[in-house]
C-alpha cells in the first residue's frame, strides 16, 4: 500500500488498511516519518486533516517497544487535548490501533467519572488521553504519575490555551522528563503559542498541510 514507506510493521499496515485508509494525508506523509525518527514535531494542522493519526501511529510504535505499565505505574504516552468531545475522539481512533499491539488506553476528561477513571488509572495502561486539568487532578491525588512519560502529544495547543489550560499544559510539561518526544498539533500560531514551543519542544520539524 501506500503506507509501505513509513517501514511499520505488517500488523499496523493491515490495522490501517482495516480501517479503510487508502494513502496517507499529507500531514501524515510529513510528520509520519520524523516522528519515527524520534524527532520533535510543530504541526500547524486543522481537525480533518488526519492528524490524529499522524501523532498515533509513531507513538504506537514508540509504545511497542517498551515493558508494560505495571498496576501502579504511569502511562508511557500521554496525549493532551482541550475538550472532553476531542478527547473521546482521540481515544476513539486510539483504541482502534492500540489494540493491534495490545495496549491499553485510558481516555480521562474533566465531567466524567474521576472515581472510575483513578480506578483504571490505578490498574495502569500504556497510553493516556487526557484534559489538563483532570490529569493534574490525577496526579496530585496519586492515581497516576507521569514518571514513564517518554512520548507526549499536545493537541491543538491553541484551542487548550484559549480554554485557560496553559498554566496546567505547562505544569505536565514541566513533570514529564526533558529526553522525552513531544509531538505539538496548533490550527494557529500566536505568541503564546510559539513561547510554549521554546520551551516544551526540542529542534522540532515544522510541518504544514
Ligand atoms: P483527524 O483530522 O485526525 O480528526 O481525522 C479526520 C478523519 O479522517 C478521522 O475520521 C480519521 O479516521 C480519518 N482519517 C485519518 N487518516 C486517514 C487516511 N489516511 N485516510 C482516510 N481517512 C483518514
Amino acid at each position: 500500500s501506500s503506507f509501505g514507506h513509513f517501514n511499520f510493521d505488517d500488523k499496523l499496515l493491515k490495522g490501517i488498511i482495516k480501517a479503510e485508509y487508502t494513502s496517507p494525508t499529507p500531514i501524515q506523509s510529513q510528520a509520519v516519518p520524523c516522528a519515527l525518527l524520534g524527532r520533535d514535531v510543530l504541526g500547524v494542522a486543522q481537525t480533518g486533516s488526519g492528524k490524529t493519526a499522524a501523532f498515533l501511529w509513531p507513538l504506537l510504535v514508540h509504545v511497542a517497544d517498551q515493558q508494560p505499565v505495571e498496576p501502579g505505574e504511569g502511562p508511557i504516552a500521554l496525549i493532551l487535548a482541550p475538550t472532553r468531545e476531542l478527547a473521546l475522539q482521540i481515544y476513539t481512533e486510539s483504541k482502534k490501533f492500540a489494540k493491534i499491539f495490545d495496549l491499553r488506553v485510558i481516555c480521562a476528561y474533566g465531567g466524567g467519572s474521576k472515581w472510575e477513571q483513578s480506578q483504571a488509572l490505578k490498574e495502569g495502561a500504556e497510553i493516556v488521553v487526557a484534559t489538563p486539568g483532570r490529569i493534574i487532578d490525577h496526579v496530585k491525588c496519586g492515581a497516576t504519575n507521569l514518571q514513564r512519560v517518554t512520548f507526549l502529544v499536545l493537541d491543538e495547543a491553541d484551542r487548550m490555551f484559549e480554554l485557560g489550560f496553559e498554566p496546567q499544559v505547562r505544569s505536565v510539561c514541566n513533570h514529564v522528563r526533558p529526553d522525552r518526544q513531544t509531538l505539538l498539533f496548533s490550527a494557529t500560531f500566536k505568541k503564546k503559542i510559539e513561547r510554549l514551543v521554546k520551551d516544551a519542544l526540542q529542534d522540532p520539524v515544522k510541518i504544514s498541510q
